[in-house]
């Protein structure tokens, strides 16, 4: 039998049994023993497994415990964070509203509540109140559609409201989970970055003096012009316009005076184009008209006219009359280019050209004018070169005094001799020297020259000699010329009478009061004066009332014929009268024969030059014919 249980025995012991000796009894202590193992091994497993539970039911409590710690602390974390957000919600100066889906407010922000108000809106709560404040509710309807198409996406955009301002809006879904539960909307006033970019905007594309279209709408403009007119097979007209003597009013009158006449000029302009028509300013006194659908060039020709006339009349600036004169050039489409910068190029090519040929007119673009015009470039540069190197040199030619027969003087006429060994005529280069300011540089040099060769011919006893050099009469402007003048009267020791100022008429001349002034200030060191090329200016006459003069130089154009043509030696003899009823010294120009110069010797002209008795020719030549008069 195998060993009974300690218990068992123990029990049976006590209780005074000692062993059992037949099989059953044997049997049954053995399965009692069993039981009792048994019994024994439950209890030990009950016990382990008590053990256990509670071990775990422990370190649940403390995983809890941790786990209570940590949303607590969450929980402040998200109090904070809250808070945080809320105060942000309202301090971003932007209005941010959040709609469920249904379309009703979740949140606003107080900026929110407070643009509600501003708008006058109280009942605010669903979507649609922004209908009545927008200023284009469409948009919103618009936007809506959108939205429809895909509720995830983010929208981004500028709104306008009522109250005439302008949000920038930015709206985006409000997803959990996956799940869109509504959308965010901020809005950012941007009124006045809008009015700064909007005045930016305006400023790149206009004219700030006169608020009119600047060089890049216009060519905007001529090149959106174009895309039609090719569609369309019409025609359109650049018309190029340029003042003639815009300058003098600014310099003489102040740069306001100069804006208000450009602004007086515009509305007189505005007044002869029509509503599809684009008046635009390039800069300074530069203005641009671009035609478009024109039917007709005759009809362009006609208001080129009209602005050459309304131009043309007295523009009244603080109380005076301001004279100016305007140039046009006109390029077409399609018979000139197809290129916007090209149209507007041969334009002013063109206006170029109305200059060149006296101002105050206007010229169709010719390809061969745009070649005439290119040498005139050229010869521009070519002649800034040569005042630099020399290559000008004065030439005389002498007067004689109809009664003595003798020289009393000459004329200084510049020659511009090129390195090349060529040649370029004072018709050339003086036209182009007066429109780029380059004359007043040719008329110092021809007075230092004058001064010059007076002293050197005083030296060999020619005390009398006069010396005549032309001035045109822009170079009065200048002051510095002016200047120039009286200090060399002042310093060459020659006395200002043995100068004589040609003035040369070129154009119109405005400023006649400053201009006598000037020409006072001059007489008084002894200068005089011949008013040049007499009865051939438009305004001879008028020169010859307003400004001190004291010589008439007939045009050499009224004495060519004068022995063959009764109407010219008419015409000589009233001029010559004129001269000698105001009391005028007359010189006779340009003759170039025996009958001529008996005839003005006849019409008592004091003086007279002419290739009929001298060509113009270089100092050299001059001393030594001052020589064989001496002898
Ligand atoms: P202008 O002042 O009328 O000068 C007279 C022009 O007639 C000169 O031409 C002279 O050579 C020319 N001439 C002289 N006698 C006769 C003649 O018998 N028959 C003909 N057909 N012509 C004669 P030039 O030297 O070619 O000068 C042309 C113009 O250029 C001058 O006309 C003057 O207006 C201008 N000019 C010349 N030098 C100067 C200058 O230094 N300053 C300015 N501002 N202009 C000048
Ligand atoms: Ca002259
Ligand atoms: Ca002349």
């Amino acid at each position: 039998m195998s060993e009974i249980h300690k218990l068992l025995a123990r029990q049976l012991k006590r209780n005074g049994v000692s062993g059992f000796s037949g099989e059953k009894e044997r049997a049954l202590l053995s399965s009692i023993s069993n039981a009792y193992i048994e019994n024994e091994l439950e209890i030990e497993l009950l016990e382990n497994s008590l053990f256990l539970t509670s071990s775990e039911l422990n370190e649940r409590n403390e995983t809890l415990k941790y786990q209570l710690a940590e949303l607590t602390e969450t929980k402040n974390q998200l109090q904070e964070s809250v808070s945080v957000l809320n105060a942000m919600f309202d301090s971003t100066g932007e209005v941010i509203i959040v709609y469920d889906v249904n379309g009703v407010i979740a949140h606003t922000n107080s900026m929110g509540v407070d643009f509600f108000k501003e708008n006058g809106v109280n009942d605010y709560q669903h979507w649609s109140a922004m209908l009545d404040i927008l200023k284009f509710p469409d948009l919103a309807f618009h936007l809506k559609q959108k939205l429809e198409r895909n509720l995830m996406q983010q929208l981004d955009g500028v709104l306008e409201f009522n109250n005439n301002r302008f949000f920038k809006y930015r709206s985006l879904p409000q997803v959990i989970e996956g799940e869109l539960i509504g959308r965010v909307w901020c809005f950012r006033d941007v009124t006045l970055e809008k009015e700064r970019e909007d005045l930016i905007e305006h400023q790149a594309y206009h004219d700030a003096l006169t608020g009119l279209p600047n060089r890049n709408l216009l060519l905007d403009r001529v090149t959106h012009a174009l895309t039609i007119a090719k569609r369309a097979g019409t025609q359109i007209a650049i018309l190029f316009v340029d003042l003639d003597d815009f300058k003098r009013v600014n310099d003489t009158e102040g740069h306001k005076a100069g804006d208000e006449l450009l602004i007086q000029l515009v509305s007189r302009i505005q007044t002869r184009i029509r509503e599809q028509d684009t008046l635009s300013r390039l800069g300074g006194d530069e203005f641009v008209i671009l035609l478009e659908a024109v039917e007709d060039i005759e009809k362009v020709k006609v208001l080129c006219e009209e602005f050459l006339s309304i131009l043309s009349e007295p523009f009244v600036i603080n109380g005076r009359q301001h004279f100016v004169s305007s140039s046009i050039g006109i390029s077409l489409f399609p018979s000139h280019d197809h290129i916007a910068e090209q149209l507007i190029l041969k334009a002013d090519m063109a206006m170029y050209q109305a200059k060149q040929s006296g101002k105050n007119t206007f010229v169709l673009y010719d390809a061969r004018l745009e070649k005439q015009a290119k040498l005139q470039v050229k010869i521009e540069r070519e002649l800034r070169k040569a005042l630099k190197i020399g290559e000008l040199q004065p030439y005389f030619q002498p007067k004689i005094d109809l009664k003595t027969n003798k020289i009393v003087g000459a004329e200084v006429l510049m020659r511009w001799f090129k390195s090349d060994g060529t040649s370029v005529p004072p018709d050339t280069f003086i036209p182009i020297a007066e429109s780029t300011g380059l004359i007043t540089q040719i008329g110092r040099y021809a007075i230092e020259s004058a001064f010059t060769h007076l002293a050197r011919w005083q030296e060999t006893g020619q005390t009398d000699l006069k010396l005549a050099v032309n001035l045109s009469i822009i170079e009065f402007q200048d002051k510095e010329l002016i200047q120039h003048i009286l200090e060399i009267i002042d310093t060459s020791g020659i006395p200002g009478s043995r100068l004589i100022i040609e003035l040369t008429e070129s154009i119109f001349m405005e400023n006649k009061d400053q201009i006598s002034r000037i020409m006072q200030r001059l007489r008084s060191r002894g200068v005089a004066f011949a008013l040049d090329d007499f009865g051939k200016g438009y305004s001879s006459f008028s020169y010859l009332q307003m400004l001190p003069i004291d010589y008439l130089k007939i045009d050499k154009s009224f004495l060519t014929d004068v022995c063959s043509n009764k109407q010219s030696a008419a015409i000589a003899r009233t001029i010559i009268d004129i001269g000698h009823n105001l009391e005028l010294g007359v010189i006779a120009e340009g003759i170039e024969d025996q009958q001529t110069l008996d005839y003005v010797t006849s019409e008592k002209c004091e003086t007279a030059q002419g290739y009929f008795l001298y060509r113009p020719m270089n100092s050299q030549a001059f001393t030594r014919l001052l020589e064989v008069q001496e002898t």
